[in-house]
């Protein structure tokens, strides 16, 4: 076997995007299917089977694929399950790894929550390749992150730590986010919350902007960022606003893990100064004197059409590795057990 590779999938509530990845980060190859077509999920398995070994045996990698690795909402990583997962049907309990796994002959498989597998990725193939310490922060439609600590993702006693997103920002009056909680990171710092920000500022204030032109349940982020390069001043402060409460977030992250970076990914990401200058100010103001100047602020160095796809490959080696060296104790490698009251 020349040149081992790995599947990697990524389970969108629109599309699954999946790919042949070999060792070095290079996507061999890549397609997609409808997720849903109908709500059973036997039926899209078998036709992401049919996707995935069409794709295989165009790419004469029948002999070389090594392990899958799957980003999902919601998946968590010991159990290999989807719990509830916002937008799709499937549920309440969906056994992916198991199926999947069964679907490939029994190939190794593993499986976690989307940001965690850009976190994967990041470190495999990108910014974040040689750290030992760091935090993904996505920002995207909502706000995920993926904790890396002393080499190891996070995942927590039960497989679902690392929702940074869910941080409160705002103790009082705070906006309700999509978690049903008040006041969360995400209800402020992404895409929806910068559009969200825009329609207060608007409603709040009387001065002229560029963005009183939109129909105010229609402006989006990029709407914000189009009109700010433009020079809007509202639509700056908006990105003020978002950047400083990002940056104070950021600064009680560093609190916990005194990661080496914090890496960047998403829509909003890419905003550039708008968004980094207020960030990068308010973390050195906000964060505990002793870890001042130590975090870096970085981009991800994934390409965007790839990302997704890298980062549950990147899972697909540790799934391999995993079926390679079990733990000696089998009870070794998952958490402590949960009892219940
Ligand atoms: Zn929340």
């Amino acid at each position: 076997m020349s040149k081992p590779y790995v599947i990697g999938i990524d389970i969108g509530g629109t599309n699954t995007v999946f790919g042949i990845v070999d060792a070095r980060g290079h996507v061999v190859a890549s397609d997609s299917i409808k997720t849903l077509k109908n709500a059973d999920f036997d039926d899209y398995v078998s036709r992401l089977k049919e996707g995935v070994s069409r794709l295989i045996s165009a790419n004469d990698a029948e002999e070389k694929i090594q392990g899958i690795g799957i980003g999902a909402p919601n998946a968590n990583y010991y159990t290999g399950e989807i719990l509830n997962p916002p937008n799709l049907p499937w549920g309440p309990v969906i056994p992916v790894a198991e199926k999947i796994s069964n679907a490939f002959n029994g190939i190794p498989v593993a499986i976690t929550n989307d940001a965690n597998a850009a976190a994967l990725g990041e470190m495999t193939y990108g910014a974040a390749r040689g750290m030992r310490d760091f935090i993904m922060i996505t920002l995207g439609t909502g706000v995920g992150s993926g904790i890396v600590v002393n080499g190891q993702l996070v995942y927590g006693h039960d497989g679902f730590a690392g929702e940074l997103g869910h941080v409160i920002v705002k103790r009082n009056n705070g906006r309700i986010c999509g978690c049903g909680r008040t006041g969360c990171l995400e209800a402020y710092c992404s895409a929806t919350g910068v559009a969200r920000t825009a329609r207060e500022f608007l409603e709040l204030r009387t001065d002229s902007s560029e963005l009183r032109n939109f129909p105010i349940d229609e402006i989006t982020s990029k709407d914000v960022y189009d009109a700010a390069m433009s020079g809007d001043k509202v639509a700056k402060e908006i990105f003020e606003y978002t950047g400083t409460i990002l940056g104070q977030a950021f600064a009680d992250m560093v609190a916990f893990s005194s990661p080496q970076a914090i890496i960047l990914f998403g829509g909003l990401a890419k905003s550039g100064d708008l968004l980094l200058k207020p960030l990068t100010e308010a973390l050195n103001k906000s964060v505990m004197p002793v870890f001042r100047g130590k975090t870096k602020v970085i981009l991800s160095e994934l390409r965007e059409s790839d990302a997704a796809v890298l980062g549950a490959s990147a899972l697909g080696w540790e799934a391999k590795y995993r079926a390679d060296n079990p733990p000696a104790s089998p009870k070794a490698s998952l958490p402590v057990e949960v009892h219940q009251e």
